[in-house]
């Protein structure tokens, strides 16, 4: 190792060399250790006390009495350009590295001393290097080893547990949630290496007896996966078998590192709730920086404020470039206290908060019939089969309406207006899932919207057929994808099944009636 000194005594900009590594024989290296840990003086910053006892910082952050100790600087200077070798060198490791790469090689070392890795739900105290921890768990954690990557999920109970898994001598730990109430297993996987940035995916195979379900999921972060597909509709109770593979993938994902993440994501706090604002983002101009943006339920109550009187100078702005940096963002679940673990991107968890297990939600109908209901988001089926079963319809019922109380204008539903209560609304039960029709007439326009309650994995899709009651053989079709679930006021945003009246009007009855026909299926 070479050290470039600066010397005033020769030319200005004339440096000599020194090799200090060689100046200082190994045997004196061994000296340089701290007297608490006996680990090598090479974690800076050094404290002294006494003038000659030296501890490293290692040590020196957890000592309840600080006062005594000051930085050992003097030595540091000198010390800074010796090649230490790694703390764990008795363990295995043959690094020697400079002070200024020792914390980060120590905490990432392939051969450091960890705790069990079951150590959180076995209780187990085991303590060893690394490369000892799978022997340790074959020997004496077999019995949670899942072996060939292998289990089964029992589609009518709820379970919770953790698991391990060995592949290509990697240790990897498998977390399984599964809710019996909407068929929701949360998968995730992580390596005990978890700080090492090595990523990796995995695949897990659901077979039930006819039905296979291929889910490919991320290291580290929980997969929602709904197996209600997997359902054997002819039995009493389904058993489903997975098996995970675990492919290391030598390319990086493209997903934004876990520190950058979380810096980035402060940026996104709303100034008022502390809650993370996500796509669309506005900027209040007429706050100061750092409190210029709010989240949409923030907004909506100034907003609220603002239509009943308040300040209308208000300089908004939308702002594009946010919304883009969030996009490329995890985002973790605002429910995050309540004990729900899920991270996605902000549109995967916009429509993830809405009926978030561990949150509490309104009821999914309460803006056309009168419930009070607040409630989290497991008890929503439930609440729904006890309160609502009057409005609840089994697939492809035939449904007739009185087109007669037609609104004039979809926006009068903005404000408090009676009109509202025109906007009809019906739940439908489609295998275990709940879905919401409301059907909407606005002046000439007839609209149908089918949309999930709850959350969904995959594509589920709804057909509006139009019965004609004139027996005059005419036929009218519509398909389209069931969205996410919308407020009243933003019904007709998304995806909906849309007729002119003047396309159906050999539809409708001489009593201002129409029957119709919602078909949901996946
Ligand atoms: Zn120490
Ligand atoms: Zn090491
Ligand atoms: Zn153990
Ligand atoms: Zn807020
Ligand atoms: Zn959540
Ligand atoms: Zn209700």
């Amino acid at each position: 190792m070479n050290v470039i000194v600066k010397s005033e005594h020769f030319q200005p900009f004339q440096v000599i060399t020194m090799d200090v590594d060689s100046l200082i024989p190994d045997q004196h290296t061994e000296k340089l250790k701290c007297i608490a840990c006996n680990n090598y003086l090479s974690h800076f910053p050094i404290y002294i006390s006494g003038g000659k006892h030296n501890i490293c910082s290692r040590c020196y952050n957890s000592l309840s009495e600080k006062s005594n100790y000051v930085q050992n600087e003097a030595y540091e200077s000198l010390a800074q350009f010796i090649h230490f070798s790694c703390r764990y060198k008795s363990e295995g490791c043959l690094e020697k590295l400079l002070p200024a790469d020792i914390p980060q090689h120590e905490k990432n070392c392939s051969y450091r001393i960890i705790k069990c890795p079951t150590a959180e739900f076995t209780k187990c105290t085991w303590e060893g290097p690394m490369p000892h921890s799978l022997h340790h768990c074959q020997d004496k954690h077999f019995n949670i080893m899942l072996e060939n990557g292998e289990f089964v999920v029992n589609l009518s109970s709820s379970y919770q547990c953790t698991n391990l898994l060995e592949c290509d001598s990697t240790l990897f730990i498998v977390t399984r949630k599964f809710y019996a109430i909407n068929k929701c297993l949360e998968f995730s996987i992580s390596n005990i290496e978890s700080e090492t940035n090595r990523r990796f995916c995995c695949e897990i195979t659901f077979k039930s007896s006819n039905k296979n379900l291929v889910i490919t999921c991320e290291g580290r972060e929980v997969t929602e996966i709904f197996l209600d597909s997997l359902k054997d509709q002819d039995k009493e109770s389904t058993v489903v078998v997975a098996k995970v593979c675990v492919e290391k993938t030598n390319q990086a994902i493209p997903t934004i590192d876990e520190t950058i993440n979380h810096e980035f994501l402060a940026q996104f706090k709303c100034a008022v709730c502390g809650d993370y604002s996500m796509p669309p983002i506005y900027q209040d101009l007429n706050q100061p920086i750092g409190r210029q943006i709010k989240c949409s339920e923030c907004r909506d109550k100034y907003f609220k404020f603002n239509i009943f009187g308040g300040n209308p100078n208000s300089k908004e702005m939308r702002n594009i470039n946010l919304d883009k940096i969030a996009n490329l963002l995890n985002f973790p679940c605002k429910y995050k206290e309540n004990g729900c673990s899920v991270l996605a991107k902000p549109e995967q968890m916009q429509s993830h908060q809405l009926f978030c297990l561990y949150g509490k939600h309104n009821c999914p109908v309460m803006e056309y019939v009168d419930c009070k209901w607040n409630g989290f988001g497991k008890d929503v089926i439930a609440h729904i089969e006890e309160s609502h079963q009057i409005m609840t319809l089994t697939n492809s019922t035939e449904i007739s309406e009185n087109i007669s109380k037609i609104l004039d204008d979809f926006n009068c539903c903005k404000l408090p207006n009676p009109a509202v209560h025109s906007i009809n609304c019906y739940i439908f039960r489609f295998s275990n899932l709940l879905f919401r029709l409301n059907f909407v007439v606005v002046g000439q326009n007839f609209y149908w919207i089918v949309q999930p309650i709850g959350q969904l994995q995959g594509k589920y899709m709804y057909e509006l057929e139009l019965i004609d009651k004139t027996n005059a053989g005419q036929k009218v079709i519509l398909r389209q994808p069931c969205a996410t679930l919308k407020e009243k006021n933003n019904l007709l945003e998304q995806n909906n099944c849309y007729l002119q009246k003047n396309q159906i009007k050999s539809f409708i009855a001489d009593d201002q009636i129409i029957t119709f026909k919602i078909t949901i299926f996946k």
